[in-house]
């Protein structure tokens, strides 16, 4: 979303996003959410952009970012630009050399096993000032009483005790990959006004706030939508090898989306997808979305 604040069309304007990872098929869980946060920018005279989150790899699939823009288009969501994380490294290492700058972060030794239960590096590796080496990854220093507070558009007020939850967070990993929350802290953080996704990333918002914050940068407002489960009882996600929604039958997916977000039914005439998103913007209503 590069320099959205820059350029006028953008000023003033409510700029939502979906940021599908490529590491499979657009399922059931994420429609939901592309939906959603489609109908949410919508309905607010907004824009809508897709961003794709390739910035790891070893987890993607290959082709996953031409099928999940494909599933998008078979279901009349149609994004106002499309952009990749992948494209902006240089806006995530400028956010590395501010937080290591401004003493915000330290290199960090620790393995997994090393760190316990709690996965947390509280201060050793901060004392002993270690260097990048080949095996460190670099944490953001979040001091124990930092406290984030926050007013999802869903959810309703949320608190977190970030400096207990989620101390000294990664923000580069061991292999040099940059962490995710820093590029969604990163690139949510450029003008983008609002961020409607799964309850699955409710603990990520912190620290996302808590980093754009530090790095002085634009936060947007949160919502969190009901997470999907599969038959066994999980949380659908492509890592668990959920099935991708199928494009021949997009109104009936759309329907069962709508039908999660707490959508009045649509009438039966309407048949295309798009009537049908037509349909959605009208009678979408943030408050009718079960908490
Ligand atoms: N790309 C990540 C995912 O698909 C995060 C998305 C987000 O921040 O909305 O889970």
């Amino acid at each position: 979303m590069s320099e959205l604040g820059a350029d006028p069309l953008y000023l003033d304007r409510y700029v939502g996003r979906f940021a599908p990872s490529p590491t499979g098929p657009l399922h059931a869980g994420s429609m939901i959410a592309a939906l959603a946060s489609y109908l949410d920018a919508k309905r607010n005279g907004g824009l809508w952009l897709v961003r794709i989150d390739d910035i790891d790899p070893p987890r993607e699939i290959p082709g996953a970012s031409e099928g999940i823009l494909g599933t998008l288009k078979a279901h009349g969501l149609h994004p106002d630009a499309i952009e990749y994380q992948s494209h902006h490294s240089d806006r995530f290492t400028r956010a590395i050399e501010q937080l290591k700058h401004e003493g915000n972060a330290f290199y960090c030794g620790c393995s997994r096993n090393s760190l316990g239960a709690g996965g947390v590096c509280v201060s050793t590796c901060q004392r002993q000032g270690h260097s990048k080496t080949l095996n460190t990854s670099l944490r953001v220093i979040v001091p124990a009483g930092a406290q984030i507070e926050f007013d999802d558009v869903i959810q309703g007020k949320q608190t977190f005790e970030l400096g207990k939850q989620h101390a000294n967070f990664i923000v580069r990993r061991k292999d040099g990959l940059f962490a995710y929350q820093l590029a969604a802290a990163c690139d949510d953080g450029q003008g983008i006004t609002h961020v409607i996704r799964g309850c699955d990333l409710l603990e990520s918002t912190p620290r996302q706030l808590f980093l754009q914050n530090l790095l002085g940068l634009s936060s947007p407002q949160y919502g969190h939508l009901p997470l999907v489960y599969g038959p066994d009882g999980h949380k659908l996600s492509k890592q668990a090898g959920a099935h991708g929604v199928n494009n021949a039958t997009p109104c009936a997916n759309l329907r069962t989306a709508a039908e999660h977000l707490g959508i009045p039914k649509a009438p039966n005439s309407t048949a295309e997808p798009t009537q049908l998103i037509d349909w959605y913007i009208e009678h979408w209503d943030r408050n009718r979305v079960p908490r």
